[in-house]
């Protein structure tokens, strides 16, 4: 896996919806890869973040998901 699959699977694999090779391979790149760690490490806590609020706001997954995905698109 290199940096552009690992950022494009990185919100999937926060959500644990990839297939478990895939997880693996991409657990594997963020291990050996520290800016790609640090991007995850980020998004892990944005992600927290914005789960806490949108839950207390009732916002369905998919509403939630789309607001993240413009988010970082940005
Ligand atoms: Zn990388």
């Amino acid at each position: 896996m290199n940096c552009r699959e690992c950022a494009e699977h990185l919100y999937e694999y926060l959500d644990r919806e990839l297939t478990p090779e895939l997880e693996r391979e991409l657990r594997a790149h963020l291990d050996e890869c520290p800016p790609c760690g640090e991007h995850h490490d980020f998004e892990a806590l944005f992600l927290k973040f914005v789960r806490a609020r949108c839950r207390a706001q009732g916002a369905p997954p998919e509403l939630r998901r789309r607001i993240l995905r413009e988010l970082f698109e940005e």
